[in-house]
């Protein structure tokens, strides 16, 4: 029967429902699965290496003829068998010895020409290779003397998929070998390669110098040079970018359909917002600010992504755009991941706030979380409905069904990475398409950001607030905690005040909370009995956490030993120490988001990671800690550390989907993909032109629901 790619690859010749089962372990389901099983690397074995130049301890190809060959039983182990064959060049001989596989033999006659390739071993004077992969090299088309590289890399091409070519070495599923693995692969794209049909528009492949489909899956796993792998690579990296910027690109374009709210953005609430600050705005705040506003006033939605580094000043800009919506009438809504961070911002807003006339009336604000008690919450959820309060402050509270507003026209939702895609999305629901800001610290290069963000226009922060001095960021080990602690205490004596962090792992939350109670207990009636100490985490009733929080603000407590609840958002300019114990537990961004609690001020500030690094990784992040200040630089060494699968976490769309293209390598690949998606869908929105079938079909198999952004308005 004709086979299908979509097919279990059970039916492949060599492979049976035993197989199939180790195979799918690997991820390997279907035919086509199959075929885009791509090789972990490759192996140069297109040139040989004469005898007496082989090199101890590398792995190396040799051509040569078979001396003499020999089974014996092993001396050390009972029923093993030893195959052991001497082969030789013009320059000098070698032994390639195989254990237990007796029945090689028939292949090494005196005389027979050889291909090996294996690793280089000494074993007193005498040379070996161990279990070497081997080619027999037909008799006639063989010349007599050792070859020459050249002569020999033509000679053996097309002949061979383990030898004397570029060759491919992938992860292997259970039980199967290099060498079977690749004939597997070689015989299925053999058969199945002419039912690959190129889904990639012809006139985007010829624009973009792309190899075909079926010529790019045969080079990716068999290529005829590495400049052919290079081109397969580069026309698969660009399918991956350009199927996942596809749904982006048309989800854009229907934002841009719906009607959104033309905001009142000239008004004297805003005006009077910012000249009521106490300090000047940056440029780059009043860049960001400008281009929220142009949004603001066009009649289609604002989809915006504000990022800027931790400190940089965005909640100032947020509520500029608050401003913006409220004096034309409309509500806003800000949403932030903790509760301490509502709190926090409810309290600077609303002060900002309280010195403003709106038409002789004040701007109302109001707070929402899931610990605001009932009558007060009732009372809250009453006056979003009229329309009393103008901007709400709140957590994931404010996606309770309960929570409707008169005439929502604006959304920001800060520290959006702590939300998940979905519930990000159902805040502006509550609006008739509400105008969006979302805004992040975790700042990430901006092609990165068009990758996963393509339908939202995207403004930088790029500068701090003048006057911030770097953080001075430091390093011990664990037997070195005390000087840890004494850089904090003479911090302490300045009159500044210090944070000391402790790591929460989910799984054992309690636990270490335990180890943050247990500490603080010590630290108070120990090393820092003179000051006074404050304890917050998570599990802290919300009035107990703002009344630590409101302690340590006014200087009550000069120092806070908490979780990473304080990993978001907290401002307090006096604090200017951090001391992060077990600073190996944590992400290197999120180690920078910590650090960002301080040197919020105009005093110098210093950072002190306690840790041993033992592994490579951890030591990676604490270097790039102590070298950069730079948000965006140290997102970019988190994403080399991690790949990008990792550092957005799978809650995250799309980027899982991407199995070899690299947006922080291939750029120029991105941002090309990029265009032709908005491009195309520009032009034909629906995919119903027929040289875009096959797409869309694979648009579907891909994103299932690509069907009902198609289908929809
Ligand atoms: P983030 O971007 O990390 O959310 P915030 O909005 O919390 O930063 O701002 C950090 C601190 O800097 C706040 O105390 C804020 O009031 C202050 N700030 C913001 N903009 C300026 C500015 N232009 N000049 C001086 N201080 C500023
Ligand atoms: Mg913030």
């Amino acid at each position: 029967m004709e086979k299908q790619l979509s097919d279990s690859v059970q039916y492949l010749k060599g492979i049976g429902p035993k197989k199939a089962k180790l195979f799918a372990k690997a991820g390997i389901k279907t035919i086509e699965d199959f075929l885009y099983y791509f090789p972990r690397r490759y192996e140069d074995r297109t040139s040989f290496t004469s005898i007496s130049k082989l090199q101890e301890g590398s792995t190396q190809t040799i051509k040569a003829q078979v001396l003499a060959s020999g089974e014996r039983r092993s001396w050390r182990r009972r029923g093993f068998s030893i195959l052991e064959v001497a082969v030789g060049d013009a320059t000098g001989k070698i032994f390639c010895v195989w254990f237990n596989q007796g029945y090689l033999k028939e292949y090494f006659h005196a005389g027979t020409s050889l291909i090996l390739y294996g690793k280089i071993e000494r074993y007193g004077k005498r040379l070996q290779m161990n279990s070497p992969e081997f080619e027999v090299v037909s008799e006639g088309d063989e010349p007599r003397s050792t070859c020459e590289p050249a002569v020999a890399l033509k000679e053996c091409r097309g002949a061979s998929l383990d030898i004397g070519r570029v060759v491919p070495i992938y992860s292997l599923p259970e039980g199967i070998t290099q060498r079977h693995f690749r004939h597997l692969v070689k015989s299925t794209l053999d058969e199945c390669l002419p039912k690959v049909n190129d889904f990639l528009p012809y006139d985007i492949r010829s624009k973009n110098k792309l190899l075909n489909l079926a010529k790019s899956l045969l080079n990716i796993h068999f290529p005829d040079d590495f400049d052919m792998q290079k081109q397969a690579y580069e026309r698969l990296a660009f399918d991956e970018f350009f199927v996942f910027q596809l749904p982006l690109a048309l989800r854009k374009l229907k934002k841009k359909e719906k009607a959104g709210i033309v905001h009142k953005v000239e008004g004297e609430l805003a005006r009077s917002f910012i000249v009521g600050l106490p300090f000047k705005l940056t440029q780059s705040q009043v860049k960001v600010a400008e281009e929220i506003k142009s949004d603001m006033g066009k009649p289609q939605a604002m989809q915006r992504l504000l990022q800027g580094d931790v400190g940089s000043g965005k909640t100032v800009v947020a509520t500029i755009a608050a401003m913006m919506a409220a004096q034309g009438g409309y509500q806003v809504a800000f949403m932030v991941p903790t509760e301490i961070l509502a709190h926090q911002h409810f309290e600077k807003i609303s002060l900002q706030l309280s010195d403003l006339d709106f038409q002789q009336k004040k701007i109302k604000v109001g707070l929402l979380t899931s610990s605001v008690n009932k009558k007060e919450k009732d009372k809250t959820l009453q006056e979003i409905k009229e329309g009393k309060i103008d901007l709400v402050i709140g957590t994931h509270a404010l996606l309770e069904e309960d929570v409707r507003f008169k005439d929502l026209g604006l959304v920001v939702i800060d520290e959006q990475h702590k939300f998940g895609v979905g519930q990000r999305a159902l805040l502006p629901k509550k609006g008739s398409n509400p105008d969006i800001l979302i805004m992040t610290a975790t700042p990430i290069p901006r092609t990165l950001a068009i990758t996963l963000y393509g339908d939202l226009d995207i403004s930088v922060i790029t500068e701090l607030p003048p006057g911030r001095l770097p953080i001075k960021t430091l390093h011990f080990a664990e037997d070195k905690t005390s000087d840890a602690y004494a850089v904090a205490k003479d911090e302490l004596r300045k009159g500044g005040q210090v944070y000391i962090i402790y790591p929460v792992i989910e799984e054992s939350y309690s636990l270490d909370i335990a180890g943050a109670k247990k500490m603080y207990g010590e630290l108070r009636s120990g090393e820092f009995k003179e000051f006074k100490l404050g304890l917050i985490h998570g599990r802290l009733k919300q009035e107990e956490q703002d009344e630590i929080m409101h302690k340590f603000k006014n200087k009550e407590l000069d120092l806070l030993v908490s979780t990473t609840v304080l990993e978001v958002g907290i401002d307090i300019p006096n604090a200017t120490c951090m001391i992060v114990e077990h600073a190996q537990r944590f992400g290197l961004s999120q180690l920078h988001q910590l650090r960002g609690r301080i040197g919020r001020g105009r005093e110098q500030s210093c950072c002190v990671m306690i840790c041993d690094t033992k592994t490579p990784e951890a030591e990676a992040r604490i270097k790039a800690m102590l070298k950069y200040n730079d948000g965006f630089r140290i997102a970019e060494e988190d994403l080399k550390i991690r790949g990008p699968g990792e550092f957005f976490g799978h809650r995250q769309h799309g980027l899982t989907e991407l199995k070899i293209a690299n947006p922080l390598t291939q750029m120029h690949l991105l941002k090309r993909a990029r265009e032709d998606a908005i491009k195309l869908i520009s032009l034909d929105p629906r995919l119903q032109e027929r040289q875009h079938l096959l797409l869309k079909e694979k648009m579907l198999q891909r994103f299932p629901e690509y069907e009902k952004l198609i289908m929809v308005g």
